[in-house]
Formats: structure tokens, C-alpha cells, sequence
């Protein structure tokens, strides 16, 4: 159950405007609920007709559980958090090259399913914020008393702010900022993502990665479902048609067809199913995240990767940081904006770093070179995942 928090003491001016949040995920309905607190008329839009459901499971942290705690959300969280988790690197023969045991895992680090975050969340705001469904922002106008909104399908309404919370490929950054291509740094490889009932491929609450030079299986295995992640390096990024999953599937299967341990399992689950994560790895890495009357949170803004392993977390402190910002500077929404940028953008591309660096070598070693530092590391138990 959601404890909801009593209304805030100094309401941020001008509270009662309205505003209007892109995206319904993790960012998006922690930006409605906090926009929602400090006063605002809240309207989100999510193009997809629903929540937009499936993925791995969230680890929340660090800051994100003080922020879960502020918003009330935190015993709900905690109730529905995963076991903790074994995780072990593997051989073609099946041998453990090291790892760590559930005995190591800290209760200072929370896995939820994503699905249950994302009701957790969405419980924050029903009833209280307008969310439309199906619906996406077609233009913007960003204009001296509010920002005209056209969606896609035909209306306009004024807003004092806008809030782009649509995820890697934000529509909102792409209206406002400009081509995607400027901020994307592309991290050298493609990874697919597929959560299939119990395989018996592995134990429960355990995950197992096996990598030969360029390609990486991740098996997180759960008491009621297995994650399959399949992941491949390339030198620069590849030609596919993202509506294509047929296109994607042949990918996979060529980059993995042949390869040993418990490989030839997890492609039969590949299947023929529409119902998987295909994308490049990449970051998103921006000089600022705000123009005008328009700002950016979670992905859209500085998506950290799947790599770093915080992309919810991060979006979860994002909208925490915007809100505190805003009831810092009250309708002085430009300092706000600043504010937030100026404290969270270092964070940001420490972990940034991190995940292109270490992450990357780790997880998805690239040659024979970084297989056997990799190796060393789990030998001598240096590896800080
Ligand atoms: C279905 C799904 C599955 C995922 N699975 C994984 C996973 O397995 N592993 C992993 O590391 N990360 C996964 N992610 C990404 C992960 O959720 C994010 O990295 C992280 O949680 C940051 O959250 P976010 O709210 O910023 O972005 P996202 O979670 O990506 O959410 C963006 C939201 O904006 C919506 N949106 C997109 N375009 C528009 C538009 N034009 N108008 C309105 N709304 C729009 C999307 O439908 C989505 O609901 C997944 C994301 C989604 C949407």
C-alpha cells in the first residue's frame, strides 16, 4: 500500500499551472507524482496504449531508495523485492570463473520486476493526473507565456512546462534538440533481451553470463521466469530496420548459432515471438538537458545504458532532482532547470564512464585480450559489479 505524502508546506508558484509530461515509464510517472505534489495540473502522455510492460528486472539503490522513501513507495518496493541473486561467470563446460554469492548481497540493493515498479509507481498518480494513452507530442512551441502542444491527434493546449520522460529515443528531444545522432554515443555492440517462462536451464535466483571474444549470454533465472539476454560487439553500428523483428531474430541467430554452453538452449527460446528487447548499447550525453520551457529526465535526457544497470534508479534520482529543483527556485523555472543539471550531470557521467569502461570490458569483452583481463580479475576477486 501507498502511503501518500501530505501536501507540501510552500507549494512551488505558479502551482496550479498546468504542465505536461511525455512518457509514462519509470521517469515519467515519478516526474507526474512529484509535478503533482508541488501543486501542478498534471497531464501525462504515453504513445503506447498501456504501460508499457516487460524487461529485467530494476535495481534500486543508493539515492532512489531515499527518493522511494520520500514518495511513500518504499515498503511497497521492499514487499515486492526480489531474493537476492547469485551471479556466477562461466565456461564453455559449464565452470564457475567466479562471481559472487547471495551471502555477499547488500540490503541496501533492491531488485524489483519491472512491471511491479512501474504499478507501484503508477498507483502514485491514478486518479490524481490526466494520463491519455496512444497519444504522442507531433509539435512544439515554446513561446514568452507557455509552450503550445500539438499532439498527434489534433489538439493543442498551452503548458507552462514540458517534461520529455519518452525514453532512449525521446520524441520530445528529438522536437526540441534536434537529431538523436548528436547525442547518442554508441557503445559497440547490439543486445537482445527476452523474459520466457521457467527454462530449468538454470537455478532460480541465480544469473550466469558465458562470453567468447565479441559475444556475451547473459541466464537470469527467477523462482518464475528466466531473462535471456544474447549480446554481440561490432566495430561501428549496424544497418536494420528497427521494425523488423524477423531482421532482428536472424541477427541474433547468426551471431550465436555454434556457440557451446547452454547457447543452443536459450536460441531455441528465440523462437519465432515478437515479444523480445532489441537495441543498440548506447548512451545518450547531452551539454544541457533543458531549453526553454522544456526539459528532459531519465533516458531521454542521459540514458546511462543497459550496462551500467541503473537505468531506473536513474530516472527514479532524476525526477526527485527536477522536483527539489523547481521547489528550490519556486516559478523561476530556468534557475530550476540549471539547478538540476548543475548538481546531477557529474553522477551522471560517472556512471556514464563506468559503464562504457569497466562495464563494457566485463560484461561484454571484446577480444582475447579483455577476455583474459576479465579472467584475472575474477581470479583475484577485483570484479565490483
Ligand atoms: C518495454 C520496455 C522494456 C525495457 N526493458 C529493459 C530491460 O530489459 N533492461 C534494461 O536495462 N532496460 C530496459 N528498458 C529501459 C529502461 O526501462 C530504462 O532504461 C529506464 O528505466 C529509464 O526509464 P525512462 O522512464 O527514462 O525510459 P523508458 O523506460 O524507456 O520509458 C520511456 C517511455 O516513454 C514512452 N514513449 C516513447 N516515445 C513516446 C512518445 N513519442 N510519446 C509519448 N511517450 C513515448 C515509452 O513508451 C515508454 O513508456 C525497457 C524499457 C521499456 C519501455
Amino acid at each position: 500500500m501507498i502511503n501518500h505524502l501530505a501536501p507540501v508546506q510552500n507549494p512551488t508558484p505558479p502551482s496550479g499551472s498546468p504542465v505536461l509530461v511525455s512518457g509514462a515509464s519509470f521517469a515519467g510517472l515519478a516526474t507526474a507524482f512529484w509535478l503533482d505534489r508541488l501543486g501542478y495540473q498534471v497531464t501525462i502522455i504515453e504513445v503506447a496504449s498501456g504501460l508499457r510492460r516487460g524487461g529485467t528486472p530494476v535495481d534500486i539503490e543508493g539515492e532512489t531508495i531515499g527518493i522511494l522513501e520520500r514518495m511513500g513507495m518504499f515498503d511497497a518496493v521492499r514487499a515486492r523485492a526480489l531474493p537476492p541473486r547469485a551471479f556466477a561467470f562461466k565456461d564453455a563446460d559449464d565452470r564457475s570463473l567466479g562471481g559472487f554469492g547471495v551471502e555477499g548481497s547488500s540490503r541496501a540493493r533492491f531488485e524489483i520486476h519491472r512491471d511491479d515498479l512501474l504499478d507501484i509507481l503508477f498507483s502514485g498518480i491514478d486518479g490524481s493526473v490526466e494520463v491519455l494513452f496512444g497519444r504522442s507530442i507531433k509539435q512544439l512551441e515554446d513561446g514568452p507565456d507557455g509552450v503550445t502542444v500539438t499532439l498527434d491527434d489534433g489538439t493543442r493546449r498551452t503548458f507552462a512546462l514540458v517534461f520529455g520522460c519518452d525514453g532512449n529515443r525521446s520524441n520530445t528531444r528529438k522536437l526540441v534538440f534536434g537529431d538523436e545522432e548528436n547525442f547518442t554515443y554508441f557503445m559497440g555492440g547490439y543486445v537482445y533481451l527476452k523474459v520466457v517462462p521457467v527454462t530449468g536451464i538454470l537455478p532460480p535466483n541465480v544469473s550466469e553470463v558465458f562470453s567468447v571474444p565479441g559475444r556475451t549470454a547473459i541466464l537470469n533465472g527467477y523462482d518464475d521466469r528466466t531473462d535471456i539476454g544474447l549480446a554481440f560487439r561490432t566495430e561501428g553500428e549496424i544497418e536494420y530496420d528497427y521494425r523488423d523483428r524477423a531482421q532482428q531474430r536472424a541477427l541474433i541467430r547468426d551471431h550465436f548459432d555454434g556457440l557451446g554452453w547452454k547457447v543452443p538452449t536459450a536460441l531455441k527460446h528465440v523462437g519465432t515471438g515478437d515479444d523480445f528487447y532489441f537495441d543498440r548499447i548506447n548512451q545518450i550525453r547531452m551539454p544541457s538537458w533543458s531549453k526553454g520551457r522544456v526539459v528532459l529526465v531519465g533516458d531521454a535526457g542521459y540514458c546511462v545504458s543497459p550496462v551500467a544497470g541503473m537505468g531506473g534508479s536513474m530516472a527514479i534520482i532524476g525526477a526527485g532532482r527536477i522536483a527539489d529543483a523547481l521547489e528550490r527556485h519556486g516559478a523561476d523555472y530556468a534557475a530550476a532547470f540549471q539547478d538540476y543539471h548543475d548538481k546531477l550531470h557529474a553522477f551522471v557521467e560517472e556512471v556514464q564512464e563506468r559503464a562504457a569502461n569497466d562495464g563494457m570490458a566485463t560484461i561484454f569483452p571484446t577480444d582475447d585480450a579483455e577476455m583474459t583481463e576479465r579472467d584475472r580479475k575474477l581470479r583475484e576477486g577485483e570484479l565490483g559489479l
